[in-house]
């Protein structure tokens, strides 16, 4: 039996894969993981872009310990905490213009299958229970539960379940300059344009059926950090008033100071009426997610029902919230945002020094600390590789075999075939750590696919 064989057959985890045992993680430290063996891993992706103060922070480790020794749990139908009141205030103190109101969860699906049904009752509240259909846009991830598989647009994802989707929904497509920009227009006017298909949608299934338009404001997973273009948020804003459709932004990926500012949906000029946070909220250290609503959410259930339909066990959980509570502090005192702009800048200019004219590397794109590459067989025509030689994966592993990690995908362009890698390194970063990730990105590519010259 090989090394393989037995790790499968002495498992009973349920892995990712089952013909897989990954490999056990033993520790971390800052930006850097260690494996069994002692192997030491550069996280340049904080897993899925979620540890971004790093691992072992002990401010947040003395939170969990003192929280979990003063109350682990309490039932909300009975108590609210110290901790989930405070991190709500923190969090509604910077959000974006009137939201007011947090509901806490246990993670990103379960925080967007809360926002869809919050509009959802929204609409019923406010006596327009016709308002069901969710619009949301190809090409976009929202999560695994069914509404928020649904909701999300990766078709690679969504192919399994197709016969269990939420019917009423349906896909516009993303604000994507790379692939979908005209050469004859500027990136405002293909900014508009894309976001006018918002309105072309709405009129097609009936303004008065709309319940909400679902939209990550910088694409993370499915596309590779796609920022949107200018005035396509503000357009998409106008349009959601026009209708009377909520706008939900979901920003469980590229939130949480991961742009550089601490809700990327600032940086459009835009609030949202329902704005989506998880991963980067309790940094890994905690299963956490969180809806944002406006305060004329919140009033339309507070004079109507009074209660929303809605609920889970471990809503507002202590732990979690006090975790989640010195993860934000540390962010905001220890001045974190300006470390991702100025480290998120120094990783974007040496991707592009390092891949910038690599001829498999089509795109560089992101914001922040959430930068990517997308990988092409040709420069010129943009054409993906083969879905079958799943390029993205080799570049992970030759990546993980010098010791660090990236997110790599595939069916960039279309769920099936294309290829991306994203980095999503924790805020903390050093500019060392950051020179590390690049090159060892840099290297892994040319592993795979030569120098291209
Ligand atoms: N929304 C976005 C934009 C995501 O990137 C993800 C996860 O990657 C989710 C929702 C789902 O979050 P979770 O995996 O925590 O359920």
């Amino acid at each position: 039996m090989t090394d393989a064989h037995s790790a499968i057959a002495t498992s009973h985890i349920f892995h990712r894969s089952a013909g897989h045992v990954p490999l056990r993680a033993r520790f971390g430290e800052g930006a850097w993981i260690v494996d069994q063996s002692g192997k030491r891993y550069l996280d340049a992706c904080g897993g899925a872009a979620v540890s971004c103060l790093g691992h072992g922070d002990p401010e947040v480790v003395a939170a969990i310990g003192q929280q979990a020794s003063q109350l682990a749990y309490a039932h909300t139908s009975f108590f609210t905490t110290d901790a989930a009141e405070d991190l709500a205030d923190l969090l509604i103190s910077d959000a974006p213009a009137g939201l007011d109101r947090v509901y806490f969860v246990c993670d990103g699906s379960e925080a967007i299958e809360t926002a869809l049904k919050m509009a959802h009752q929204y609409h019923r509240e406010t006596g327009h229970p016709e308002r069901h259909h969710i619009i949301a846009r190809e090409q976009s991830y929202h999560g695994n539960t069914l509404g928020a598989l649904s909701a999300g647009g990766n078709a690679w994802r969504r192919a399994t379940y197709e016969t269990v989707m939420v019917p009423s929904t349906s896909h516009i497509a993303p604000c994507w300059d790379y692939r979908l920009r005209r050469d004859d227009e500027t990136v405002e006017e293909y900014g508009l344009r894309a976001a006018d298909l918002l309105e072309a949608e709405i009129l097609r299934v009936g303004p008065e059926k709309v319940s909400c338009f679902v939209a990550e404001t910088v694409v993370g997973a499915t596309l590779g950090c796609v920022p949107p273009m200018p005035g396509y948020f503000a357009r998409i804003r106008e349009i959601c008033n026009r209708y009377g459709v909520l706008l939900i932004l979901d920003e469980v990926m590229c939130g949480m100071g991961r742009t550089g500012t601490m809700h990327a949906c600032e940086q459009e000029g835009i609030s949202p009426d329902i704005l989506v946070v998880a991963k980067g909220l309790g940094a890994g250290y905690v299963p956490l997610g969180a809806v944002l609503c406006s305060q004329d959410m919140f009033s339309a259930f507070a004079q109507g029902s009074g209660a929303f339909m809605h609920g889970h066990t471990f809503v507002g959980h202590p732990v979690a919230c006090a975790a989640a509570l010195a993860v934000q502090r540390a962010i905001r005192g220890r001045e974190l945002l300006s470390n991702v702009q100025v480290r998120g800048a120094a990783l974007r200019a040496g991707l592009e020094a390092a891949l910038g004219s690599h001829p498999q590397v089509g795109d560089i794109r992101g914001r922040g600390l959430f930068q990517a590459i997308e990988l092409v067989a040709n420069r010129e025509t943009k054409a993906c590789f083969g879905p079958a030689q799943r390029i993205h994966a080799e570049i992970r592993a030759a990546a993980m075999s010098s010791g660090l990690l990236v997110y790599a995908m595939g069916g960039t362009l279309d769920g099936r075939a294309g290829d991306h890698i994203l980095l999503a390194p924790p805020y903390t970063a050093t500019s060392n750590e950051i020179d590390i990730m690049v090159s060892g990105l840099a290297g892994a590519v040319r592993t795979v696919l030569g120098t291209g010259h």
